[in-house]
């Protein structure tokens, strides 16, 4: 019972030499890997499992400014016009939509939250709509409830994680770049201080460029040449229902519950926020830096098992670039679901969205959510290794800012204009600690 995803034929051979290599095929990496193609780049995507499988595809679909924190509101403003530019330009369809998001609450203080970020969202010239009561209870209709108030923020909407990667993917094939599933990148190699090749499982790419997009798997790959990012990720259980419930909104926030309509005209549903801390070494190594985030956290958070001990995505050992590594044994990380939270989620969908009683659980899935101490994500160079970038850590928000951030990094790959201030995405931040700096929504 994975999430959906469409599978896709990639390239053969590998390349001896790329002008960039991009490590990851997740949203971020298909991106990135789109937009330096577009430029005209040569460039080679590696995957170690299937484009999308990881987080990508296992997520709710969001793609919103509304909430945003302020580091992160101008990427996801440029990101929902990305979306729509990418299928004007590629004829890909990526499922997005402008629906609109529907967020109700009967408490005061969230009401009031909302309402502060709204008069903050104005500066940036970004539209929200506070609704009252009544309008609130119109457009949450399928509840059957009354509410107190809400938000509709009409000009975010929702992409297909079952088909965006993927989409992508065959576009950078179509621009001539190449991609390679089932391909673990093992590390890098230098000359003269400088990045000169990405060593993976099938062999060398001779390359002066490469970013590191490998989502959850980020930090145990940059630890293997003594680059310290710290990451933690929480396992995160959600589940779909076939499609038959109608009159519901596209895609609906509250407190207990959130639904999302799919592609296929079924329903995501999730508990926001809510998920498991599975114990790994690299958890330990960074909790103090953590401790900020958790402390803001840690009502919806739980403590979970020994899965992410065995997946070994965040291992501290060193690897062997000659011998397979956990990435080669770990091809798509694909954790249990908590089964406790699905049978709550579902149970609370019901109660919520009556018309859900039509439908039936299609599927049920988890995925390790990739966090940074302050809750942004980590966008650079690494400074130690001219030529070698970081885009990871998107700390449970990369899919809707996806085409934003592998547009950013296009950006700095090649020296351009960056699309949006990349300060505030510096991985040199992490050298200072996170107190006061944890995104807020
Ligand atoms: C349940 C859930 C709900 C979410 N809801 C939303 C939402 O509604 N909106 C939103 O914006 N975000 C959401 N997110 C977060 C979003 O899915 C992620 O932030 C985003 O997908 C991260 O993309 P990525 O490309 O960085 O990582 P991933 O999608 O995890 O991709 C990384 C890829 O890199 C590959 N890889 C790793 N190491 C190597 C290597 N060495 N060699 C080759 N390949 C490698 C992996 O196999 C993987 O395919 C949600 C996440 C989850 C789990």
């Amino acid at each position: 019972m994975r999430a959906p995803l469409q599978q896709i034929e990639t390239s053969g051979e590998l390349p001896q030499s790329a002008d960039a290599v991009v490590i990851g095929g997740g949203i971020v990496g298909v991106f990135a890997a789109y937009y330096l193609a577009r430029r005209g780049l040569k460039v080679a995507l590696v995957e170690k499992g299937r484009i999308g499988a990881e987080q990508s595809s296992r997520n709710w679909g969001w793609c919103r400014q509304q909430n945003r924190d302020a580091r992160e509101l101008p990427m996801a403003t440029r990101s929902l016009d990305l979306w729509e530019h990418f299928a004007a330009e590629s004829g890909e369809d990526t499922g997005f939509r402008r629906c609109g998001l529907l967020y109700l609450s009967n408490d005061e203080a969230e009401l009031a939250g909302w309402a502060r970020w709204r008069d903050f969202a104005r500066t940036a010239g970004v539209t929200t709509h506070m609704l009252d009561s009544a309008e609130a209870s119109e457009r949450g209709r399928g509840t059957g409830r009354s509410w107190k108030g809400g938000v509709f923020s009409p000009t975010d909407g929702t992409a297909d994680p079952s088909r965006a990667a993927p989409a992508v993917a065959r576009a950078i094939l179509a621009l001539g770049g190449t991609v390679h599933q089932n391909c673990a990148a093992r590390g890098i190699e230098t000359e003269g201080g400088r990045l000169s090749g990405v060593v993976t499982e099938h062999g060398t790419i001779r390359t002066k460029m490469a970013v590191m997009a490998g989502g959850a798997w980020a930090s145990s790959f940059c630890h293997q040449f003594g680059f310290r990012f710290p990451q933690a990720s929480v396992r995160s259980s959600i589940l779909s229902v076939s499609p038959g419930a109608e009159g519901l909104p596209d895609a609906l926030h509250t407190a207990r519950i959130s639904a999302t309509r799919r592609g296929d005209g079924g329903y995501t549903l999730a508990i926001s926020g809510r998920g498991r801390v599975d114990v790994t070494p690299q958890q330990l190594r960074f909790s103090a830096q953590f401790v900020p985030m958790f402390l803001k956290r840690w009502r919806s958070l739980a403590p979970g098992g020994l899965q992410g001990m065995r997946s070994g995505h965040e291992t501290l050992r060193r690897w062997q670039l000659d011998r397979p590594t956990p990435m080669e044994r770990m091809r798509i990380l694909d954790p249990s679901p908590d089964q406790a939270t699905i049978r709550l989620t579902h149970a609370r969908a019901l109660e919520l969205l009556p018309a859900l009683r039509q439908t039936r659980i299609s599927a049920a899935w988890a995925g390790y959510i990739d966090s940074t101490p302050d809750g942004v994500p980590a966008i650079g160079e690494i400074y130690g290794v001219p030529g070698f970038f970081l885009a990871a850590g998107f700390s449970g928000h990369g899919f809707g800012i996806g085409p934003g951030a592998g547009h950013l990094v296009a950006d700095l790959v090649t020296g351009s204009e960056p699309i949006v201030d990349a300060t505030s995405y510096d991985p040199r931040r992490f050298d200072a600690s996170a107190w006061g700096k944890v995104a807020d929504f």
